[in-house]
């Protein structure tokens, strides 16, 4: 009988485990249905160049009806709003409800506030095309603003969060702003940049002497780093630290963690701090008809520690669990899912980053990580059939 295959999130997780469904299962043998809370599918990775204004939306922002095209899979835009896990069915907010025989979630994660006060309220996340837009509106508003008021709170631009992204985006600031400045009339030194961090470090997942570099790259352009001092509480324009420091500032970006999506948590899975719990073939500990992909599960590493959410791990456990559907409604033997990490780099605006690559961890700086970061872009890219994005 054929099966209808739901899933649920259309990130990177979602969108490599509904075409590698494709690639194995005919539609004679499987009805699939992707149902995604916007009609794109988002480059998250390089929302920070969208939020800075370096790049456009529509480099960022894919029509998942183009990527899917010609694949026989239903799309469905829409929020998903509950899972009835035990009758195998799914409740849309519009009202709408669907029913499914295999269900994968992919719903990714969610900025994770840690209860700071005032924190959610008053500061920008970046988890999507719509927050770096929000963030690039604020920025060029903030400039315009300063030149007629002159307050130094409109002229300070504060990151919090000293991981990929907030390292990432204060870079793209560093490199954006003498540009959005001078076209408005301000002055550059005028402008204040920081980067707030709890830990000691930033860019934890690097050897030192690459955390070094990246500190020195971004000082030299203006970037002012507090580390080892977490934010306390955010209220109207000033952010508090535990040392005492309050900046004042009418920007605060909060990138400083993330936590499991709430509707997976609530679904009746089995979880571990929000994130669903999965057995080594990419299935729900507690329901093995349903197949988890990307950040919002848990992959425990031999080591005991889980894996820090990645893009790269999405598109690993998104391919891993397609697999595993296909194997699965075959007949076959499912796979143990290993992840294969290749490496991590992080930009640093426009032309300098740094990175390690491949298995024994080559460590790349300046421009060549730089184009190595955009050359991994351009690969994903093309394993989705999206270069397209990058000629409109
Ligand atoms: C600014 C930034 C930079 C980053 N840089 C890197 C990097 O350089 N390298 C790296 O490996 N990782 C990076 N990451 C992390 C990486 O982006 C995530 O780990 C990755 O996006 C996770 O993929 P996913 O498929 O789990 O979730 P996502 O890609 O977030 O996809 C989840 C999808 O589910 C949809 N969805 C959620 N809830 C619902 C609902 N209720 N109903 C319907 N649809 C829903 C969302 O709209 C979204 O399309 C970065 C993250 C950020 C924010």
């Amino acid at each position: 009988m054929r099966k209808r295959i739901v899933i649920l999130g259309g990130g990177y997780g979602g969108l490599i485990c509904a075409r590698t469904v494709r690639t194995h299962l005919s539609p004679q043998q499987a009805a699939v249905t992707m149902i995604n809370r916007h009609p794109t599918h988002q480059i998250v990775t390089e929302l920070h160049r969208l939020a800075a204004g370096n790049v456009s939306q529509h480099a960022v922002s894919l029509p998942l009806e183009r990527l899917l095209k010609r694949k026989e899979i239903a799309l469905q835009i829409g929020t998903a709003s509950s899972i009835d896990i035990q009758g195998g069915g799914i409740r849309m907010d519009s009202g709408d409800s669907l029913e499914y025989d295999v269900l994968v979630l992919a719903l990714g994660s969610e900025t994770n506030y840690f209860g700071i006060p005032g924190l959610q309220e008053n500061s920008f996340s970046l988890k999507s095309v719509a927050d770096a837009n929000r963030i690039h509106a604020h920025l060029v508003q903030q400039i315009r603003q300063f030149k007629l008021t002159g307050d130094r709170s409109d002229a300070t631009f504060v990151v919090g969060g000293g991981g990929l992204s907030g390292v990432e985006l204060i870079g793209e600031f560093a490199d954006e702003l003498p540009g959005i400045c001078r076209r408005h009339g301000v002055s550059f030194e005028d402008i204040r940049l920081y980067l707030i961090e709890a830990m000691p470090t930033i860019l934890p997942m690097l050897p030192p002497h690459l955390m070094q570099r990246a500190i020195s790259s971004l000082e030299a352009r203006g970037v002012r780093f507090i580390l080892g001092c977490p934010v306390i509480g955010m209220r109207d324009r000033a952010v508090s630290l535990k040392d005492g420091t309050v900046i004042q500032t009418g920007t605060f970006v909060w990138t400083g963690g993330v936590k499991g999506n709430p509707l997976v948590a609530g679904c009746g899975i089995e979880v571990e701090r929000g994130r669903a719990k999965v057995n080594p073939f990419l299935q729900s500990a507690s329901h093995p008809s349903v197949f988890l992909a990307g950040d919002c599960a848990v992959v425990m590493h031999y080591n005991g520690k889980p894996y820090p959410p990645s893009a790269q791990l999405a598109m690993q456990m998104g391919r891993r669990a397609g697999e595993n559907i296909a194997a699965s409604i075959q007949g076959k033997r499912m796979k143990a899912f290993h992840p294969q990490l290749t490496g991590t780099l992080a930009s640093l605006g426009r032309k300098d980053g740094v990175g390690t690559i491949g298995k024994r961890g080559i460590t790349l700086k300046g421009p060549a990580a730089s184009m190595m970061k955009k050359a991994s872009n351009v690969r994903y890219l093309s394993s989705i059939n999206g270069l397209f994005s990058l000629l409109q």
